[in-house]
């Protein structure tokens, strides 16, 4: 009998739904359809491609509570973090990208400085690159696995997803709602398997879009290199907020409690470490810790039903209880919450830690749950300095009424997105990039870059031999290659000699 994954509701312990457990060997054989029905699809060009694209827009938007059932049931988020972060961003997705693709990838005329190439035509093309593979994640089935696709898609490729094995069932509704959008067979393939699954898809794509750790980017990196296949690395953060002493606190606060715990903190781009100058810190704690207290976790089962969902795997759970027993261990006070809840299903509390500091791994180390260690710092200089001590550099922001000095201290953070008063609905803007620094990752999603790396780029100089072009051939002739020679020297300094 063939092997499957049981897919686990976290918030429940049931199960959610069963899938095939692929192997390796599978992986070449649908590469290969995917790469058979690409060329079907780019000949659709952007208007045809568009309008499957607006049809599976209006199919999410139909269909979204089905869309939101199923990802809830597999990451036990809640019903208004599946709304807003993976519905909300996938529709806009499909519109922007429809939108967008043949303006980011129109044909650019360039211009040449150089004399050989006067009177030449010179363009730039960007043709789609063939199978693009994306690897993905458990926290955002829709957004950080399903998203990708759209781009990619967009451009006229054909894509194989493999998505985390732990919630391979939003994929799956995915491709049921490509086909009845009217997308070709194989344009858009899932390989429900291991971390095996993923490294075989590598060797066989065009173009390996991966988003998850930073240990498992290095290797995808790594295994890419061998074959001179590019990569796109969206991976960890240790996203720092400071908050100075002329800030809305008020603000400050909600803005940290709810990027804290959203997503039961498991976002990449989450407030994962708070600064905050000495003479709000205390009153900065005060207002989080009754916003954090005042929480309720539990099962999700409708919209609104709680604030905090559970933690979609176990692993992620143990990470969590060892940041927290090391910052207490060190001399951290818990203000509230800071033990897993007893039980069904798997949750930690909603948890504020003060105290903290650099030796703890709370503040060092992604921790990816729904806990916010807040720190008393000197200045917004020490703050700095603290914020930029990490190997990760995806997102920050700065709190403060004066904006014009928030812009200045926000500029000096090593991080792919710096807010001032924001901290994440960067993310719903995709004109901008969004991408990390250092161990953060390697090229970016959204705007234009978000699609062009899923193209190649093609150079083309078109000579026309008219007699009245005549002139313009003259470099091709030995006597005008020694007088432009000549030129070119005088030009450049080098005919003193
Ligand atoms: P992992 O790195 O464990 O896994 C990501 C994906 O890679 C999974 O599908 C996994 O398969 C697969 N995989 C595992 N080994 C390999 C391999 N050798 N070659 C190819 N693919 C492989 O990440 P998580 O799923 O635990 O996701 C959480 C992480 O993702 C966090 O660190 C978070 O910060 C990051 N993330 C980053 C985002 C960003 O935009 N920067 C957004 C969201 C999350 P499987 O697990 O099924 O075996």
């Amino acid at each position: 009998m063939a092997e499957t994954i049981e897919v686990e509701n976290p918030a429940t312990g049931g199960i959610a739904g069963t899938v095939p457990k692929m192997g390796p060997e599978e992986v070449a054989p649908i590469v290969a359809r995917a790469r058979a029905a690409q060329p079907g699809w780019e000949a659709l060009g952007y208007e045809g491609r568009a309008k499957v694209m607006r049809r599976a827009q209006k199919w999410m938007l139909d269909n979204s509570d089905r869309v939101i059932e199923t990802i809830v049931s597999e990451t036990g988020k809640t019903h208004n973090d599946a709304q807003t972060a993976e519905i909300g961003y996938a529709a806009a997705a499909f519109g922007f990208w429809a939108k967008n693709a043949p303006k980011f990838l129109a044909d650019e005329r360039v211009r040449s400085a150089s004399p050989f190439l006067a009177g030449k035509k010179i363009v730039l093309r960007y043709r789609p690159l063939g199978v693009v593979g994306v690897i993905g994640p458990w926290n955002y089935p829709l957004t950080n696995s399903f998203g990708d696709c759209i781009p990619a898609l967009a451009a006229g490729n054909s894509v194989v997803l493999k998505p985390s094995h732990v919630t391979p069932l939003t994929s799956l509704l995915m491709a049921e709602m490509l086909e009845e959008s009217g997308l070709g067979k194989d344009v858009y393939q899932v390989l429900t398997g291991l971390g095996g699954v993923g490294a075989e898809l590598i060797d066989h794509v065009d173009f390996v879009m991966f988003t998850g750790s930073t240990a498992t980017g290095k290797k995808v990196a790594e295994q890419a290199a061998r074959t001179l296949t590019p990569v796109g690395l969206e991976l960890g953060g240790k996203d720092p907020m400071i908050v100075l002493r002329d800030a809305d606190l008020e603000k400050a606060a909600n803005a940290a409690t709810y990027y804290s715990m959203q997503n039961g903190g498991q976002t990449c781009i989450s407030v994962e470490r708070v600064y905050v100058e000495e003479p709000v810190h205390d009153e900065f704690v005060k207002l989080v810790t009754e916003k954090v207290g005042k929480l309720r976790q539990g099962v999700p089962t409708k919209p609104g039903n709680v604030d905090v969902g559970a933690v979609t795997v176990a692993p992620q759970q143990e990470i969590i209880a060892a940041h927290v027993a090391d910052a207490v261990e060190k001399g951290a006070k818990v203000a509230v919450g800071g033990r897993r809840r007893d039980g069904a299903g798997r949750f930690f509390e909603p948890t504020v830690l003060t105290g903290v500091d650099h030796s703890m791994k709370c503040m060092t180390d992604e921790t990816f749950g729904p806990t916010l260690p807040v720190m008393k710092v000197r200045d917004a200089e020490q703050a700095l300095e603290l914020a930029n001590d990490s190997e990760y550099g995806l997102q920050a922001s700065v709190w403060t009424r004066d904006t014009a000095r928030g812009e200045q201290i926000a500029k000096r953070i090593d991080a792919g997105v710096a807010n001032v008063n924001e901290h994440q609905v960067n993310y719903l803007a995709l004109e901008i990039p969004m991408g990390g620094w250092k161990s953060s990752g390697l090229g970016t999603r959204h705007g234009p870059d978000g699609i062009r790396k899923y193209a190649r780029k093609q150079a083309s100089v078109i000579a026309r031999f008219g007699p009245r072009r005549a002139i313009f051939m003259f470099p091709y002739s030995g006597w005008a290659a020694k007088l432009t020679g000549g030129a070119l020297r005088l030009l450049h300094g080098r005919g003193k000699r």
